[in-house]
């Protein structure tokens, strides 16, 4: 029989060698890291800023200077996540005459992540929705093409949509592994049924449940990020974001769509593992989103954010 400290001995053995073995694996992995997520909502075909007589807005957005701004903060903080919480499409003579492929084919190109579907994202039908999809992925550009991602359209009466729609995606960056995902809107008084067809909207929160499980338990990230494009407020009439981290555990961070909310920074809400953030900010490109995490042991450490105007 081994005694105490024979027994304790051969503990400090298997402790070193499991430690050799994850070195000779690959690089050991961080205990921390952070990650700065970018983002935008509603920019529907706002290519170019909003002119005069716009109000406090006016002067605002563009693509080229949001494509500026992100540059210069990708530089600046290696770890970066460029994200839109949907409504890319109508709102603009481009969108007219283009459909939402220059509006892609330009996410593409300012470097964009990922994406969520919104409601006016269907305006021309799935059709014309899967077109500009395609007419993105096709571009020639270094700049690689970017997924959509969505857990409560079911789309196995469409399937060339449904193949170019995820339930999530995870990202690793230095000692952060972040998830993905996205939820849209009830298509009634929304969408017409034509433009959505093949395609049946279900319950936000429950179709969230499994998949914030297991990009928790399966994926192990660190992060769990929603694109969101249900309305930052509703008052109790509809799923909205607000009411999620009560609904859902588990979500660090919730990008916000379609009301159109101007946040000057995140809304803190308490859940079950922490607190959620909720951010959303306005519409039509004239600011960018940015929060900040930072991750210990799979914990969040820290986590704050701001709205940035995108100005000349
Ligand atoms: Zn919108």
């Amino acid at each position: 029989m081994m005694d105490r400290r024979d027994f304790l001995a051969s503990l400090g053995a298997a402790t070193v060698a499991s430690q050799v073995s994850l070195r000779a694996s690959g690089a050991p992995a961080l205990a921390s890291g952070r990650i700065t997520l970018l983002h935008t909502n509603d920019t529907h075909s706002r290519i170019e800023p909003f002119g005069p007589g716009n109000g406090a807005i006016s002067g605002l957005g563009g693509v080229a200077r949001r494509a500026t701004l992100v540059k210069q903060l990708r530089q600046q903080l290696g770890s970066v996540l460029l994200l839109d919480a949907g409504d890319t499409f109508q709102g603009t003579p481009y969108f007219n005459r283009y459909k939402g492929r220059l509006d892609y084919q330009l996410m593409r190109m300012v470097g964009y992540d990922a994406g969520t579907l919104g409601n006016h994202d269907f305006d021309n039908g799935v059709g014309m929705l899967v077109e500009a999809m395609e007419s993105m992925e096709q571009l020639k550009h270094a700049n690689p093409a970017f997924p959509f991602v969505n857990c409560n359209f079911d789309c196995q009466g469409a399937p060339a949509l449904g193949k170019r729609v995820r339930p999530f995606v995870v990202r690793e960056f230095p000692g952060i592994r972040v998830g993905i995902t996205g939820v849209g809107v009830a298509f009634a008084g929304l969408v017409a049924p034509k433009n959505h067809q093949g395609i049946t909207w279900r319950d936000p929160y429950e179709s969230l449940k499994p998949i914030v499980k297991r990009l928790r338990d399966v994926e192990k990230v660190d992060l769990v990020v929603v694109l969101s494009h249900l309305g930052y407020n509703l008052n109790g009439s509809a799923p909205d974001d607000l009411q999620m981290p009560g609904q859902v555990a588990g979500i660090d961070a919730i990008i916000g769509g379609h009301s159109h909310t101007f946040l000057e920074k995140p809304t803190k809400v308490p859940q079950a593992n922490g607190e959620t953030l909720i951010f959303q900010v306005g519409f039509g490109g004239v600011n960018l989103g940015r929060m900040d995490f930072a991750v210990t042991r799979g914990a969040v450490k820290a986590a704050s954010g701001s709205s940035m105007p995108v100005e000349g």
